[in-house]
């Protein structure tokens, strides 16, 4: 074995824990180069320079090599790819960011602005470059959550050039108005949706690795407009906790849906209360809401931030808590939440990036190939018995309503096209049509 496949072979034993893949085969490893001292360089290529365990990485790959007798010196340099903005065609302001997460409420007031920028600080302070943009026009709340002298607006290249703090660029229909006299937004839908729209691409936002969106409060029509209209990567559902509020939530995942964003995170916000005299946790409105939510839709991330009166004292005063309480047990439910977020968009960058080709074949067959591997095929009987329509599964028991003997003999698929970033939609020959998740067919070409 030469030294370079000694290194790789070492390297393999290092296994990214969200991906579930070793980081050689994921293509993290970039530039290796090894002289004749013995001295190993390369770049470990993370889908965000705000990876969790980046560091982690680091020492791992540090250890396993120093294992190899002839390595005298590891460097690591950590680099994030920016090599695909997903946003390239997104209007001029948008170019270079890299993710979009809209912060969403079914309702006002529940919390959704302060989380919205307590997420960005958060971010931000794990090295990654952020923005925020308040897309509330009725109720613009940044200016208010964080105190930042503001001078107007102005612009440079065409561009809104957006406030700064600390580092987190930052912009609002707040700011545009103050231009012009301010005052309340009065707008009717579709004017709304142009303006935030133009305010949105119209900003110079510069490279950035994740936009943060306030999105106005609920699943109606203006909504739905924004969503489809911003290229939006996840994203995340702030409730409170009681058991009306579950109905809207289950309201805005499926509009998310609709759209093909994942909603990667809900957070219950306001959800207990810490009591000064007995330290003691107090749900007040109970916790059946959040168990039911989790198991409905197998969330993994789903968070509760108490009611405390420190985070509406602190952001009246126009700082993000997480930046004036570092050390606080509520910034650490903050970090847990950013850290999901991070994680779980980088798990939809790699995906992207590696989405299997499905497509008709010969022989009444599909045939699917994921990354370098091999074509593996499927032929249209056990595809279409693994149909997860609401006619083919009996929704309350996820059973298969359709046995094998119900498939015509002579079933055929017609069409296979992509759906979104996610799934693949197929038409067969009796009018049927299913949709696919990637990741099913990926577990399902494992068993055939
Ligand atoms: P939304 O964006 O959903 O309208 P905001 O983020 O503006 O809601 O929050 C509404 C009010 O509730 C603000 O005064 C804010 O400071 C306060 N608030 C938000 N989260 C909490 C919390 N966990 N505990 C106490 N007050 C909170």
């Amino acid at each position: 074995m030469d030294r370079k496949d000694e290194i790789l072979n070492q390297l393999k034993s290092i296994i990214d824990p969200d991906l579930n893949q070793d980081i050689v085969s994921l293509g993290f490893i970039k530039k290796l180069e090894i002289n004749d001292e013995g001295s190993v360089a390369f770049d470990l290529e993370l889908t965000t320079p705000a990876c969790p365990v980046k560091e982690q990485f680091r020492a791992d790959c540090e250890k396993v090599l120093l294992e190899l007798p002839w390595v005298t010196r590891v460097t690591v340099a950590l680099k994030s790819s920016r090599a695909k903005s997903a946003l390239t065609n997104a209007g001029k302001g948008l170019a270079d960011v890299r993710f979009i997460i809209g912060v969403a409420s079914c309702k006002g007031g529940v919390g959704k602005s302060t989380t919205a920028v307590n997420l960005a600080f958060s971010l931000a302070e794990k090295g990654a470059t952020v923005g925020i943009f308040d897309a509330d026009v009725y109720g613009p709340s940044l200016p208010t959550l964080i105190d930042v002298e503001f001078n107007g607006l102005y612009q440079k290249n065409q561009l809104i050039i957006p406030v700064e703090y600390q580092g987190v660029k930052l912009m609002s229909f707040a700011y545009a108005s103050a231009n012009t006299g301010g005052g309340p937004a009065i707008m009717r839908g579709p004017m709304v949706t142009q303006v935030i729209n133009q305010l949105l691409t119209g900003t110079d936002w510069g490279e950035l690795d994740y936009l943060v969106i306030d999105m106005p409060p609920g699943t109606g029509d203006t909504q739905l407009t924004l969503s489809q209209l911003i290229p939006m990567t996840a994203a995340v559902i702030v409730t409170t906790p009681q058991q009306l509020s579950f109905v809207d939530v289950v309201k805005g995942i499926q509009m998310f849906d609709k759209l093909k964003v994942p909603t990667i995170a809900v957070i219950e916000n306001m959800s207990y209360f810490i009591c000064d005299e007995c330290d003691k946790r107090h749900n007040v409105f109970g916790t059946g809401s959040m168990r039911k939510l989790v198991e409905q839709f197998g969330f993994s991330n789903a968070f509760s931030l108490p009611i405390d009166a420190d985070i509406s004292n602190i952001s009246d005063a126009g700082i993000p808590y997480v930046i004036e309480k570092p050390d606080s047990p509520i910034t650490k439910i903050y970090k847990d939440i950013t850290d999901s977020v991070i994680r779980e968009v980088s798990k939809i960058a790699y995906s992207e990036e590696r989405q299997p080709e499905v497509s008709l074949a010969s022989e009444n067959r599909i045939s699917y190939r994921a990354g370098d591997s091999e074509i593996a095929y499927i032929d249209s009987s056990t595809l279409r018995l693994a149909c997860r329509c609401a006619g083919c599964i009996n929704e309350m028991t996820g059973e298969q309503i359709v046995e094998s003997a119900a498939i015509p003999d002579d079933i055929a698929a017609e069409q296979v096209t992509p759906m979104g970033n996610y799934a693949v939609s197929v038409s067969w020959s009796d009018g049927h049509s299913s949709i696919y998740p990637y990741d099913m067919l990926t577990e399902l070409m494992s068993t055939v």
